[in-house]
């Protein structure tokens, strides 16, 4: 569904992605892990197209990436994107965020958006708050609901950047089984993480990068057990 191939990426003298190979399949899970600065967060935005590439080549349903300012803002209609800050409109209520994009962007019919948008956040446990403001939600509830948002506009793969980073510890959980659930539920995902747990349970397969470039790829077992490189041993002697 989406693959990178020998794709680099400099920040002036800094190279941050190094030659990087990376094949998401339709319905897999892939976890990239790696400790702060590894490049991480600059792959996931090569891929909605917010960070452009030096060189390589990024496809997505065999299509490359589109260059135009129109291409690109289809391409991200159809990628589900949660970050680590929530970034709900704050003006509108929870049903409205949720409704926005298939209203606007889709030219859903109201009726049948809100239809939708009520069973999405039934599927994060946010039906009973659709008439709250983002403001009276818990950090964990509005990333729940960014999560139903990003689902309405029925995306071929959904991109999460630490999403439970900025979370206090006793919303974590909420937001990960929510994302275990669409992780199930056969959902291609791609999940930049720290929570180990998540990661061993949910994923197909785990991706580590460090300083740039993917050293390992594998699944979660062999990794959480039986890592081959030294750069990995260190990583989870640190986190486990
Ligand atoms: P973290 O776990 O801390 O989020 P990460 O793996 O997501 O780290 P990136 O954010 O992708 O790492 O950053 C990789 C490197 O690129 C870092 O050294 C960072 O300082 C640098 N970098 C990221 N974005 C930019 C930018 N817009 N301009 C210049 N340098 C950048
Ligand atoms: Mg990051």
């Amino acid at each position: 569904l989406v693959v990178l191939e020998h794709v680099d990426k400099h920040f002036g003298d800094l190279h941050v992605l190094k030659d990087v190979d990376l094949t998401i399949h339709a319905g897999e899970v892939v976890v990239l892990l790696g400790p702060s600065g590894a490049g991480k967060s600059t792959l996931c935005h090569t891929v909605n197209g917010l960070t452009p590439i030096d060189s390589g080549s990024i496809t997505i349903d065999g299509r490359p990436l589109p260059t135009t300012d129109r291409g690109l803002a289809d391409l991200r209609a159809d990628l589900g994107m949660v970050f680590q800050s929530f970034n709900l409109f704050a003006d509108m209520t929870v049903l409205e965020n949720v409704m926005y994009g298939p209203v606007k962007v889709r030219r859903r019919p109201r009726a049948e958006a809100e239809e939708q948008a009520r069973h999405r956040l039934a599927r994060v446990g946010m039906l009973d708050h659709a008439d709250a403001m983002p403001a009276q939600l818990s950090g964990g509830q509005q990333q729940r609901v960014a999560i139903a948002r990003a689902l309405a506009m029925d995306p071929k793969i959904m991109l999460f950047d630490e999403p439970t980073s900025a979370l206090d510890p006793e919303m974590i959980s909420e937001v990960l089984d929510a994302m275990t659930d669409l992780a199930e539920s056969g959902m291609t995902m791609l999940v930049v993480t720290h929570e180990m747990g998540f990661a061993r349970r949910a994923a197909d397969r785990i991706v580590f990068m460090v300083d740039g470039a993917i050293v390992e790829d594998t699944d979660p077992e062999t990794f959480f057990t039986n890592p081959r490189s030294e750069r990995a041993k260190e990583f989870l002697g640190k986190i486990l």
